[in-house]
């Protein structure tokens, strides 16, 4: 039997293929389309995404095929530089169209030997005590021990295992394309800027090869966002917005999103599990949606390995809600904050003055920057050192960058002390006997997402929390 079936391959599902492969686990990819999209909706990827690639090994394929963004404008476009010192290896945003981001996971989770099948659209689901069985819209079925809903927002895994998606509608619909412009950029520009300094849900900026992105805001919502817009919707909401619609022409794609903003009530029924898009969505400012996914990913893969190899302690695979809900639920409250901030009647626009005084000071600065590029993120497990559920950078040690130990998803013992020891656990944990000065802590136990489980010096408290996340000793 497949051990994995997972239903959606955008960003999420191709992050989850690869660390589903890294620990073994036979996976089938079903994919609905047969081509890759070319709509670019993310662009980019934040800080933490990077460090995920870069603890996989991975980060080498993305950073020459991106541009690195200064770390500013990504809170409601409150345009003030990123404070100095972030903790981080990677303190900009990497410039990536969505589509490459995505040709880049799959071409790793292909290597790693996940079966990809595309035209394969999943219409039903039941489940039992020994698996799931997915029926396909040709007729045919699969089955397998689990299966992961990562197929957007409109999930048709999330309805079908009758999982809640409470929150609020779209309210307002934005227009967004590529396509060639009429006029010289230099007249477009200032004209574009002028509108912009009211109009925040506006843009239009060139993405190569003279073709512009054109982002304008549209009037009223479409019955069916499904149903995409015409070259004349763009030009009649540009005039309505900017006076002219600025001559465009000869579209690539055309598109529209809107602002809704929901969250699955939960993230498991049984065998099956939610994550990117299909577990939430919410508008795109601060470009959050994706990364949150690929992490969401991050987290769920080495657990529901463990759980396919037998190795789960009671409990595990219900940590992935018990942690990613919560984190979601801040990028959805961050980014409804970030919609009302950028509205253009004047109590919005009077609280955004005050929030971009604010942010004058490095410290809500910082905050704010930490919270968009997810380095802030810490799981509540229970402890009170402040260190236990962060996830830890790239420290220096005396062998060369953590990253580096982490390529092959175990987890790790890091042990400044030279005492301490893996025990029953060696075949799951590497034990590193090393120092950074960079860590303040004797030992940290790191699980294979990175996050530290343990920090202390005590043998017996390891082992209490080795256990906890790795099951019995051998
Ligand atoms: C305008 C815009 C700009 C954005 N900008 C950013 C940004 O800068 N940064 C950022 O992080 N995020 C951004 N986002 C959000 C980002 O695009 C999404 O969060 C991301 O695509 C979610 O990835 P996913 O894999 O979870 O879902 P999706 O990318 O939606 O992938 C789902 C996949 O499932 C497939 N599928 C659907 N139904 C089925 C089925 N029944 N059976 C099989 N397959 C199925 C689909 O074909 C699709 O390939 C933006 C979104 C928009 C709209």
């Amino acid at each position: 039997m497949i051990d994995v079936i997972i239903a959606g391959g955008g960003p999420t599902g191709m992050m989850l293929a690869g660390e589903l492969r890294l620990h073994g686990v036979r996976v089938v990819l079903l994919e609905r389309d047969l081509e890759p999209t070319e709509v670019v909706r993310a662009l980019g990827l934040h800080a933490r995404s990077i460090e995920i690639l870069d603890q996989r090994g991975l980060v080498d394929r993305f950073l020459p095929l991106g541009t690195k963004h200064p770390l500013a404008g990504f809170f409601a476009g409150i345009d003030k530089p990123a404070p100095e010192r972030l903790d981080t290896k990677y303190p900009h945003t990497l410039g990536l169209p969505q589509p490459v981001t995505e040709r880049l996971l799959t071409e790793h989770a292909v290597e790693m030997g996940a079966e990809i099948r595309r035209g394969c659209t999943v219409t039903g689901l039941s489940q039992d005590d020994e698996g799931v069985t997915v029926e396909l819209a040709d007729g045919t079925s699969s089955r397998a021990r689990y299966l992961v809903g990562c197929d957007g927002g409109r999930s048709t895994v999330r309805k079908l295992a009758g999982i809640d998606f409470p929150g609020e509608p779209t309210r307002v619909e934005t227009l967004l394309g590529e396509m060639e412009i009429g006029v010289p950029w230099e007249e477009a520009m200032p004209l574009m800027l002028e509108v912009r300094k009211t109009q925040k849900r506006f843009g239009i900026g060139p993405f190569g090869d003279g073709v512009y992105r054109v982002v304008v805001p549209a009037e009223g919502v479409s019955e069916d966002r499904a149903v995409m817009p015409t070259l004349d919707d763009f030009k009649e909401q540009l005039r309505r917005v900017a006076g002219t619609d600025f001559g465009v022409h000869s579209p690539r794609w055309m598109s529209r999103f809107g602002d809704a903003t929901r969250q699955a009530e939960r993230y498991r029924a049984g065998r099956v599990f939610l994550a990117g898009d299909a577990a939430h969505i919410h508008p795109p400012t601060g470009g959050q949606g994706l990364n949150l996914g690929v992490q969401d990913a991050f987290n769920l893969g080495w657990k529901l390995a463990a759980a396919v190899h037998g190795r789960a302690p009671a409990g595990l695979l219900d940590t992935y809600e018990a942690e990613r809900h919560p984190v979601a639920e801040e990028v959805l409250n961050n980014t409804r904050a970030q919609i009302e901030l950028m509205k253009v009647e004047p109590g919005p626009q009077s609280v955004r003055r005050l929030l971009t005084e604010l942010v004058g000071f490095e410290q809500v600065n910082r905050y704010l920057v930490e919270k968009i590029i997810a380095v802030s993120v810490r799981y509540d497990l229970g402890s009170e050192n402040d260190l236990v559920g962060r996830r830890i950078g790239d420290l220096a040690l005396k062998r060369g960058g953590l990253y580096d130990q982490m390529h092959a998803g175990r987890a790790i013992l890091l042990d400044q002390t030279g005492t301490l020891s893996a025990g029953g656990w060696a075949d799951r944990v590497d034990h590193l006997v090393d120092v950074s000065e960079e860590l303040d802590a004797p030992a940290v136990l790191l699980r294979p997402d990175g996050h530290v489980a343990w920090a202390g010096s005590d043998q017996q408290e390891l082992e209490a929390e080795l256990a906890r996340w790795f099951g019995a000793a051998l």
